[in-house]
């Protein structure tokens, strides 16, 4: 069997690394002269299921899911590649500074309480005791120890070089054009380089995967656009990750502070802006007054793949033998090993573990019909 995965991101490798694993020939088809340069490697590697759902429901399901999956992950790519991939269990400090701070906290306690899900009210005293580098006018907080972070530029290294070493083929500089479709199934490809063929064909372009305008499924991806600081500090300044409704910050390592973030809709325009800076600045310096007097070594952003409804697209569509995995928004470092287990189980079974219906494209579809 042959599978073409059409994008070399996180999520397209983390499927490659599944099915190559099994035994599947692979054909990873990436744009960029590097696999994995776009929203992966520019994420803050934050993995909190509780952190980012809205409320109760498959997405944080999946969410939860995909946490329990990490460690194996991880301890896999790692004696597999022998990388260090600094996956951390830091937990991490939401922390309210206003009073629209503090009713959308009360709403997330209130909820995630009521759904049995593990978290802690924290008074302002405890959190300046816990994070003394915090010295803004914090009220008081939320504590969700099921928070982990990882070093997601390594992250997406090791799932490229484990493809390798399975024998999957990364292939870079090859842009995909079209889908290439007989009757109501896709068949292969179009590349500038020429046509290629495969039992399946997963689309797995992040922000673009509906690039292809001809295709007869409108995919329906949405570039949100985020912009990341990075500090030098001598020390570490944070044990856990800390945020507010303006910012975040993670302590990737002893000297590398990781401060973020903007969420814009910019079209795929992914320029780094001095707005952007002063915002992410602002945010930071409201929680913690040090943030004054150092200025970033480096910025950068990416494109977070969005939908309309802020899930994502898995599975199988209305079209035979092809497949989407796209739409991960905030989460696709997290929901990475997850998706590349589900996405292979579809393949290589015919079934997989999870009710992939709430992420089908068909929510769209029936919406347009209506
Ligand atoms: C600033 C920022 C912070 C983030 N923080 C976190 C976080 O803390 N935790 C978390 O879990 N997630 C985070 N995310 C989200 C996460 O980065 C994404 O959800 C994830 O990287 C999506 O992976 P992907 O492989 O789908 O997309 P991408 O990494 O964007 O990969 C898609 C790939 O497809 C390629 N491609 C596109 N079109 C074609 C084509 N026609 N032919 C061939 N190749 C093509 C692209 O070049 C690209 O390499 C963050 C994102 C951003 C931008």
């Amino acid at each position: 069997m042959r599978v073409l995965i059409v994008g070399g991101g996180i999520i397209g490798l983390s499927i490659g690394e599944e099915l190559t694993r099994r035994g599947v020939e692979v054909q990873i088809l990436e744009r960029n002269p590097e696999a994995g340069t776009e929203a992966s490697s520019a994420a803050a590697g934050i993995l909190s299921p509780q952190g980012e759902a809205k409320g109760p429901g498959p997405l944080l399901d999946f969410l939860q899911a995909g946490y329990q999956m990490i460690p194996e992950a991880v301890a896999r790519l790692e004696s597999l590649t022998r990388m260090d991939l600094r996956l951390r269990a830091s937990g991490m400090l939401a922390l309210a500074l206003s009073d629209a701070d503090e009713e959308e906290l009360e709403q997330v306690y209130s909820w995630q309480t009521k759904a049995g899900l593990r978290l802690d009210r924290v008074s302002a005293s405890h959190v300046k005791q816990l994070e003394p580098a915090v010295d803004g006018p914090v009220r008081w907080g939320i504590w969700w120890p099921q928070t982990s972070q990882i070093d997601n530029v390594r992250f997406v290294e090791a799932y490229r070089r484990a493809v390798e070493a399975q024998g999957g083929k990364i292939e870079t500089n090859r842009p995909v054009t079209r889908f290439l479709t007989e009757a109501d199934r896709v068949v292969g490809v179009e590349t500038p380089q020429g046509k290629l063929f495969g039992d399946w064909v997963v689309n797995c372009a992040g922000s673009w995967a509906g690039f292809d305008l001809s295709f007869s499924l409108p995919i329906p991806t949405i570039p949100v656009k985020g912009q990341i600081l990075q500090f030098r500090t001598e020390r570490p300044w944070f044990q856990r990750i800390v945020r507010s409704a303006r910012a975040y910050f993670v302590q990737r390592w002893a000297q590398q502070l990781i401060v973020g973030t903007t969420v814009e809709q910019a079209g795929f325009n992914k320029e780094v802006t001095e707005e952007g800076r002063r915002t992410i600045q602002a945010g930071a310096k409201e929680l913690v007054s040090r943030m004054a007097s150092i200025s970033p070594e480096k910025s950068w952003s990416g494109l977070r793949p969005g939908t309309p409804d802020q899930m994502p697209l898995l599975g199988p569509t209305p079209l035979k033998q092809f497949l989407l995995a796209a739409g991960h928004y905030r989460n696709g470092i997290l929901l990475a090993p997850l998706t590349g287990r589900l996405i292979a189980d579809w393949i290589t079974r015919g079934t997989c573990s999870m009710d992939l219906s709430a992420f089908s494209v068909t929510r769209f579809l029936a919406k347009k019909t209506v």
